[in-house]
């Protein structure tokens, strides 16, 4: 079995009267992707909120690497080793690719660094963006100004922002969002190397992308989870070609 990093259990957000996410179980496992499909408005960018810490649960528990970081606030979930993307994107477009790596990989030195630490944790941040940099085959693109890099290499460059805190886990909020064909290709190929070492959590309209991605595959209506095993299984359940693929 491979090794759980993040579970939620039975989470439920409600915001007033309606239940965004309701009872919902997902589990990430290392070197795994886990593809989570809805239509608009079924909870994944809050599911999403919920596990990396942006919101709690009304409801409901999550573990990370064991932990129960339940209620945790997004940096002390980021430090245990959870990295997210947005879907509204968080660069800096006057800095260049490498200043923006730079500064996400400092982001996660503690704050209160004291003098002796402080020299060891610079060269630290210098090689996890250089990880980072080279993982999102950004290497290219080093000094050039994120402003004048395409829309896809904006894409590959939150992720590589991403990458530069070193975790663990990764949840996407639909990386392959306005992209063609070209460019999403470089970005499967992109999740593809990620998924060593990783446990990632895929939100994604591109079904192309997840059934070639997805090595299991939940199935979001109205925040509740109505289908969820391998994209064989899922894509057999009628109740999801009725509700969802429209097969
Ligand atoms: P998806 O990402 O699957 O499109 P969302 O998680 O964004 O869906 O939204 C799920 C539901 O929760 C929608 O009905 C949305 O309007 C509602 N919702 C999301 N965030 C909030 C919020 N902060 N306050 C109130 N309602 C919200
Ligand atoms: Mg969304």
């Amino acid at each position: 079995m491979p090794e759980t990093l993040l579970a939620a259990r039975n989470i439920t957000k409600r915001f007033g009267g309606l239940a965004a996410v309701h009872d919902v179980t997902v589990e990430l496992w290392r070197d795994r992707i886990h593809a989570v499909i809805g239509p608009n408005g079924a909870g994944k960018s809050t599911l999403t909120n919920l596990l990396s810490g942006d919101i709690a649960p009304t409801t409901g528990t999550v573990t990370l690497a064991g932990r129960d970081v339940t209620g945790w606030n997004p940096e002390r979930i980021s430090r245990a080793g959870l990295g997210r993307s947005y879907q509204k994107t968080n660069i800096f477009l006057p800095f260049t690719v490498w200043e923006n790596i730079r500064l996400a990989a400092q982001s996660r030195t503690p704050n209160a660094a004291r003098w002796l630490k402080l020299a060891s944790s610079v060269g630290e941040a210098n090689e996890r963006a250089e990880r980072a940099l080279e993982l999102a085959g950004l290497q290219q693109r080093r000094h050039q100004v994120a402003a004048a890099t395409s829309h896809g290499e904006q894409r590959q460059l939150e992720i590589a922002m991403t990458l530069a805190t070193d975790p663990q886990v990764l949840l996407l909020d639909e990386p392959l969002a306005g992209m063609g064909t070209a460019e999403a290709e470089r970005m499967v190929e992109l999740l593809l190397r990620l998924k060593k070492d990783h446990a990632m959590m895929l939100v994604e309209h591109d079904m192309d992308a997840v059934f070639t991605l997805a090595d299991h595959l939940t199935v979001m209506v109205n925040g509740q989870v109505i289908a969820s095993g391998t994209p064989a299984q899922v894509r057999a359940d009628p109740q999801v070609q009725s509700a969802y693929l429209g097969e």
